[in-house]
């Protein structure tokens, strides 16, 4: 922690997917003592790397509009939010260090990520500080624990979901103890950058899009606030349907950090009681994002393209471009499926039942490798997060840890009967079903012809057939 009293300390606080200032471990120990010269955030404009990671318009506008709040709650802590601009990761150690000697600042603080490129750049960044000869301090903004203090008893890492989510139960004394936001700073006296109304390279989302998700963490507190006092009694069981808003939606939250994990284990913690299914079970899923985040530490090739099991790297899955692009569009001809990939287009967003039907469809049924649904989800998604985005995808694709056996294929039709029992999530998303009455939407094609307006594609393969084929190239690569 810095004790340097000097009347020329400046912290440097860089965020990154961190974007709030309450309980910002970073932000929280620049402040600490209030610094003599005031206090100054960065933020970096990396559009090469975003393209790179392959993250879409509705992520690059929610960060931006994120900022922009942030922005404001900083200005009003006296603490003016600069952007440095750095078409890549390998600009940003330079373009940081420069902002740091124009603006006077005498140390860096920034909050730790696990993926292996951001790890990289974290570590040139220190380097160029430090062999400037200014202190760089670390901290935990994403996790309620440290990865690497949930261990086995032989101090291993967990790769197995339940006794990991069992040793963070047991101790959860031990997490991570929310910060206050910092008080009023010494104005620094300058002013910090406009954040620009879209960021090069990228578009605008739809307006549809930008008000379904507002951004920024004053939004991310109502979203919670909703969600405790209309959910989360009942989340155990509404969590599944895919017609209900019965989750909480703070994916997109949780990415960006405009709310941390502990903000929301504690909004549940002290407004619920925990032992109840709704908010147990709610724990459960945050322990989720927990494990996989601790994951790209206990496994780095994982955020390197790599299988989680790297022998499934050799597996050859099918190419064919025309069934890819079908999947994409939601014009498979598998109402589940199609609804799904076009909840995921429309809202930048799907429901976690239809990821795990979609992302088993195109890795089984379609036999596909896992890494262009990756991709595809990443550029999508309004709550793209490497960690739980490639967890789930190894997880439906059989190579990642604790996955699905291979053997374990859903079947999209029975999925969409069990969690769509009335048909309203397939109806809402498939304009040419929306005249299909009851269940018979599940089966378009077995219902009488003609029944149904708008031409609405052929299954663009056999449910059954493809899924024994897939089970017996699995059986085949294995043995
Ligand atoms: P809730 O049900 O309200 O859950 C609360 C929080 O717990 C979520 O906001 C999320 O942070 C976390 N969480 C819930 N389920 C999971 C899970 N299975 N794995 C990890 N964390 C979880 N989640 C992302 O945040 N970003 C992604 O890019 C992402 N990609 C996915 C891809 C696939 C193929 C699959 C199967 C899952 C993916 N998930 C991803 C996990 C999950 O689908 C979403 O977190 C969830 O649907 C978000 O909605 P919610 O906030 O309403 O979730």
């Amino acid at each position: 922690m810095p004790t340097d009293a000097s009347p020329n300390r400046r912290p440097l606080v860089w965020f990154r997917s961190d974007l709030r200032v309450e309980d910002h471990a970073a932000l929280h120990a620049a402040c600490e003592d209030p610094p003599k010269a005031g206090v100054v955030a960065a933020y970096a404009i990396t559009p090469g790397q975003w393209k790179e990671h392959h993250w879409g318009d509705p992520k690059i506008d929610f960060i931006r509009r994120a900022l922009v709040e942030l922005q404001k709650q900083l200005a009003g802590l006296n603490i003016p939010l600069k952007l440095v601009h750095a078409d890549t990761f390998d600009d940003v150690p330079a373009a940081l260090l420069a902002l740091a000697q124009d603006t006077a600042c005498t140390e860096l603080h920034f909050g730790r990520e696990h993926e292996h490129n951001e790890r990289k750049r974290d570590q040139a960044t220190e380097d160029a500080f430090e062999n400037a000869g200014l202190a760089v301090h670390t901290h935990n903004t994403k996790t309620l624990f440290e990865p690497g203090d949930i261990l086995t008893q032989q101090d291993g890492w967990y790769t197995v979901f339940t006794p990991f989510s069992k040793k963070c139960r047991a101790t959860w004394q031990h997490r991570h103890q929310r910060r206050p936001a910092p008080s009023e700073q010494r104005d620094p006296g300058f002013h910090g950058d406009a954040v620009p109304n879209t960021m090069p390279g990228f578009a605008p989302p739809s307006d549809h899009i930008q008000q379904l998700w507002p951004a920024g963490p004053t939004a991310a507190r109502s979203r919670l606030d909703r969600f405790l006092d209309d959910a989360i009694a009942d989340y155990d069981t509404a969590r599944d349907t895919m017609s209900i808003d019965g989750t909480s939606r703070l994916s997109a939250d949780l990415a960006l950090g405009t709310l941390s994990p502990a903000q929301v284990a504690d909004a549940v913690y002290e407004n619920t009681n925990h032992t109840e299914t709704g908010p147990f079970g709610y724990i459960t899923e945050i322990l989720w994002r927990e494990f996989y985040q601790h994951l790209l530490l206990a496994a780095p090739h994982v955020s390197r393209d790599r299988s989680y099991r790297k022998e499934y790297d050799e597996l050859e899955w099918n190419t064919d471009d025309d069934a890819f692009q079908a999947w994409c569009e939601g014009k498979t001809g598998v109402p589940i499926v199609d609804a799904a990939m076009r909840q995921l287009s429309r809202d930048a967003w799907m429901h976690n039942r239809c990821r795990m039907v979609t992302a088993m469809f195109l890795t089984k049924n379609l036999f596909q490798d896992w890494r262009r649904g990756e991709r595809y989800f990443a550029s999508k998604l309004i709550d793209i997060e490497l960690a739980s985005n490639n967890g789930g995808w190894q997880w439906s694709a059989s190579t990642g840890t604790d996955a699905a056996p291979y053997f374990r294929v859903m079947n999209p039709q029975s999925q969409g009967e069990k969690h769509d029992p009335a048909g309203d999530y397939i109806r809402e998303y498939v304009d040419e079903l929306k005249d299909a009455k009851g269940k018979a939407v599940h089966a378009p094609h077995a219902a009488k012809p003609g029944l149904f307006t708008g031409g609405y594609p052929e299954p663009i393969v056999d449910l059954k057939q493809s899924r024994a084929e897939a089970i017996d190239r699995f059986k085949a690569f294995r043995s």
